[in-house]
């Protein structure tokens, strides 16, 4: 299968079974704006809550927040967002689409614009002058649509957590060096989204900002760089092969190192098909620097038993929760030849699969409904996502189980009515197991970890 078609057989896929609907379908659909449908959400959820669980949950040395996506505009100036968070915008003066300047430079090898082509309709040499086009959405607080009351969808999560930096230290008592974890949603006003939920208008991210005195960044930095590296490959179950490590050359203005754990998707997106799906950076004393500045609040930590007062340093790792997700999708995608037909599989981990278990009466007759219905009910009631079918011949009942990526596929039949035995197929292998009904929730909970 070509790089380029996996996008858009996910695309479908994800229609079809129900992880990911247009926004606004019916309306014609909003652009790159999409909607996690019944399967998307629970993925989507599981992929989160696996950061959740290694970032604070299994560590002493991380807090998590929820703060607001309205925030003072203050923040946005002492961020640097409002003057910086800008992309250089230009328009083909014949077809009027609209490109990143720097986008197109590095996609077509070019060294002046003079030289770009437009990927739209090919006119070569003929745009606008570049504009700066800031990424921030813009609303008003308030009926009056004023300046003073301009408010903005943050663009990233972290402001959050810089302005919360003294209230989470002092109220968990924490001590640096510790980290500030979150999830939440973030607007961008994208010149060019796309490539599915790649690249959109409004996602969620997995940020974690970890503070540290400051001489000790760079072996925090390099910490960093290692342990989210192997929680893609380990926790998430991303082929080795299919991940990397990129560093920056060009640095932003707040950072000192920085680098991008890239993932290949192949097709159009990023660099020949490895697209970033986390950022790690070293940002130095800038934020709370500048907040402090702002702000004319001191946020200094103080370190009582070392008598020393200090400005932290700030290792960030800044995870996209839809890309992450999306590389899950893409790296479980197979297709193989089976006795003719072609099977689509989506090979998720059972940790992250939306549902854990299909469970379907060999035929609908005999009690085997009854009895399905009832182990249905059961795994539900132990907290194991379970799906139930009885309709159509049980082949199309597993082929579309495969699609959606369920692990297991329990059927009840003759011998199930006989000596309480049910059949345990694998999703991967097609494999089956003859088990007791009594020891299904331990052979499943030992599978999905
Ligand atoms: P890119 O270079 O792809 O625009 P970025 O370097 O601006 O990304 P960061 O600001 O580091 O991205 O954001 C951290 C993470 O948030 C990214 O690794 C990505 O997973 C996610 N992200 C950023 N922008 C978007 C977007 N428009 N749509 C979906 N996810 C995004």
């Amino acid at each position: 299968m070509a790089d380029t078609e996996l996008m858009d057989k996910l695309v479908s896929l994800a229609k079809r079974r129900g992880y990911v609907f247009q926004s606004s379908e019916i309306y014609g659909g909003a652009a790159s704006v999409w909607d996690y449908g019944p399967l998307g959400v629970e993925l989507k959820r599981n992929v989160k809550e696996a950061w959740w669980k290694s970032m604070v949950h299994e560590r002493d040395d991380i807090e998590g927040l929820d703060a607001a996506i309205l925030m003072h505009p203050r923040v946005w100036e002492a961020s640097g967002h409002v003057s910086h968070f800008t992309d250089p915008l230009v328009e083909c003066l014949n077809c009027h689409r609209r490109f990143r300047e720097d986008t197109l430079l590095s996609e077509q090898g070019a060294g002046s614009p003079a030289e770009l082509q437009c990927p739209s309709c090919g006119t070569r040499g003929k745009w606008t002058e570049p504009r700066q086009f800031n990424l921030m959405f813009k609303t008003f607080k308030g009926p009056a649509e004023d300046s003073a009351e301009i408010v903005y969808l943050r663009p990233e999560t972290a402001q959050g957590i810089y302005v919360n930096f003294l209230n989470v230290q002092q109220s968990a008592r924490q001590k640096v060096p510790f980290g500030i974890a979150q999830v939440g949603k973030a607007f961008r006003n994208e010149i060019t989204p796309g490539n599915f939920t790649f690249r959109t208008l409004e996602f969620e991210q997995m940020e974690m900002q970890f503070f540290v005195k400051p001489g000790t960044d760079a072996e925090w930095f390099e910490r960093w760089r290692e342990q989210r590296l192997a929680w893609h490959r380990e926790v998430l179950g991303l082929a080795p092969d299919r991940l990397r490590y990129h560093p920056h050359e060009k640095l932003a203005h707040y950072a000192s190192a920085a680098g991008d754990v890239e993932f290949f998707f192949g097709g159009s997106i990023g660099d020949e098909g490895w697209g970033e799906i986390e950022g790690i950076h070293n940002r130095t004393d800038y934020d709370l620097g500048r907040h402090q500045e702002y702000s004319g609040k001191r946020l200094e930590y103080i370190d009582a038993a070392a008598g020393e007062r200090y400005l932290p340093y700030i290792i960030e790792t800044s995870a996209g929760a839809d890309r992450v997700t999306l590389a899950v999708l893409a790296n479980a995608y197979r297709e193989e030849e089976v006795e003719g037909e072609t099977r689509v599989v989506l090979s998720l981990r059972p940790s992250l699969a939306p549902l854990k278990t299909g469970v379907f009466p060999l035929v609908k007759k005999d009690g085997m409904p009854e009895r399905a219905g009832r182990i249905h009910e059961a795994l539900r009631a132990r907290g194991i996502p379970s799906f139930y079918d009885e309709s159509g011949a049980i082949g199309r009942r597993y082929r579309r189980q495969d699609e959606a990526g369920t692990p297991f596929g329990i059927t009840v039949d003759g011998e199930t009515m006989e000596n309480g035995t049910v059949t345990v197929r694998e999703r991967d292998t097609m494999a089956q197991a003859r088990i007791g009904q009594d020891q299904l929730e331990a052979y499943l909970r030992e599978r999905i970890g």
